[in-house]
């Protein structure tokens, strides 16, 4: 570059000196350098122009012929042509990008919406308009909460909470079951994927009633076999003493199958059944009294002690009968995995987003590695070990579901040898006020 310019410099001077030599000799010198600079501010006019019309005349001509020019206005034009065609390609680039996207989009199955940050709609593909009704043209800026008018999706996107789906019905057609996931971009936009999941929501219910039908048709034969077994115990002295071990584990792996049978049923029924309309007001102190109080009894060869903690006196709003599963899982599990004369707490304190319950052990602890999957169906962190114990591997799994149902979260610490603290948060919508 300070080439060009160096030898556009030259030439000015060259033409400056040769105008003065010839000034010189001719005896006009300044009448000479006059007309080279003329000359010179002339050519720069000239080329001024050229660039002028060029680019103000693209617009009609946008193939124009750029102008030649020599020198440093040579340079110029191809300077400010490279520059418009890089522009022009980067345009055409994105063009075709968004061209690309926009068409990939659209032949999706999947719904893809756009909606700005006042919640209208502003784009949405050829599935949308299948799936949820949205009208090419009419519905472009109508709030999406006027065209998806059931009062759960309404709850779902003002309430901003996106890491669940939701499952609905489309509003097109009331057998097609739709999962929505909203994600937030931009400034407070939100992209809405919507697919239809009726075949795999029919698959699930055919998932659950198939459990809840086979674990309803086994209670009657294991309650039946249960009983003979334990009648033949009550008479054992009366066999030959080699049925005696026999005799005793046929009771206790009925006795696992009946509980394995339980457990599927409470899941079955917590699946499919809603949370009661009408629901109790739990006083959390009597329940975890009790519920301390049995397991003391129940592993009363263990000799634990049992502490029950509270920083006040607490009412709960929810399923009574669901809550003192959730808990008497905890405790026993507690229970369970405590070696004798260990301490098992239960707690309740108010937290700052509402009531935590805290069941908590000293007992054998959880390798870290086993915390996130432990509220899975049938994972157990030690199968030996939790078969010993009588475990079914559903405990953790009633409870979350539990939890889930009373909007709650459960919170799982824990280090092996030291003990385990299994933390159950409760939403302060769901407290009462105890005088009331
Ligand atoms: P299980 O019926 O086998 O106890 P759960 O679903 O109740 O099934 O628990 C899953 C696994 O979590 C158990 O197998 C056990 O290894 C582990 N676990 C649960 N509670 C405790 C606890 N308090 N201390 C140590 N391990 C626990």
């Amino acid at each position: 570059m300070l080439r060009d310019w160096r030898s556009e410099l030259n030439r000015f001077l060259i033409l400056i000196a040769v105008a003065a030599v010839i000034g010189l000799l001719a005896g006009k010198l300044t009448l000479l350098l006059l007309l080279a600079v003329s000359g010179y501010l002339t050519h720069t006019f000239y080329q001024l122009y050229r660039l002028y019309s060029w680019l103000y005349h693209l617009s009609e001509a946008t193939q124009s012929e750029l102008p030649e020019a020599t020198g440093i206005w040579g340079n110029i034009f191809d300077g400010i042509y490279r520059l418009q065609r890089r522009e022009r390609d980067a345009a055409n680039y994105l063009k075709n990008i968004l061209n690309k996207a926009q068409e990939s989009s659209a032949a999706l199955e999947m719904a893809v919406v756009m909606v700005n940050h006042k919640g209208n709609l502003e784009w949405w593909n050829r599935a949308a308009e299948k799936l949820l009704g949205f009208r090419a043209g009419d519905d472009r800026q109508q709030p999406v909460t006027n065209l998806l008018r059931e009062p759960r999706f309404f709850e779902y996107f003002d309430g901003g909470r996106y890491n669940e789906p939701l499952n609905l019905p489309s509003p097109v057609n009331k057998n097609v079951v739709l999962e929505f996931q909203i994600t937030l971009f931009g400034e407070g936009d939100r992209l809405m994927l919507v697919r239809d999941i009726t075949q795999m929501h029919k698959l699930e219910l055919m998932r659950k009633d198939f459990i809840g039908n086979v674990s309803h048709e086994l209670r009657t034969p294991i309650t039946v076999i249960n009983g003979y077994l334990e009648a033949l115990l009550d008479h054992k002295d009366s066999f030959p003493p080699r049925w005696a071990k026999p005799l005793e584990q046929m009771s206790q792996q009925g006795q696992r199958m009946e509980n394995i049978v339980r457990d599927l049923l409470t899941l079955t029924r917590l699946e499919t059944q809603s949370l009661p309309k009408q629901l109790d007001r739990v006083d959390v102190g009597g329940l975890l009294r009790e519920i301390g109080n049995e397991a003391g009894q129940v592993f009363a060869d263990k000799s634990h002690e049992y502490v029950v903690e509270l920083d006040g006196q607490y009412l709960l709003q929810g399923s009574l009968s669901e809550l003192y599963s959730a808990v008497s899982n905890l405790t026993f599990n507690a229970a369970k995995y405590t070696p004798e004369h260990g301490k098992i707490t239960l707690k309740a304190t108010l937290a700052p987003n509402g009531l935590d319950i805290e069941i908590a052990d000293n007992g054998v602890g959880i390798e870290e590695q086993h915390i996130p999957r432990l509220t899975e169906r049938f994972y157990r962190v030690d199968e030996s070990r939790s078969t010993e114990t009588g475990g079914t591997g559903l405990g953790l799994a009633i409870v979350k579901h539990v939890l889930v149902r009373h909007g709650a979260k459960l919170e799982i610490l824990s280090q092996p040898g030291k003990g385990s603290r299994f933390i159950c948060h409760f939403s302060a919508e769901r407290l009462l006020p105890v005088d009331a």
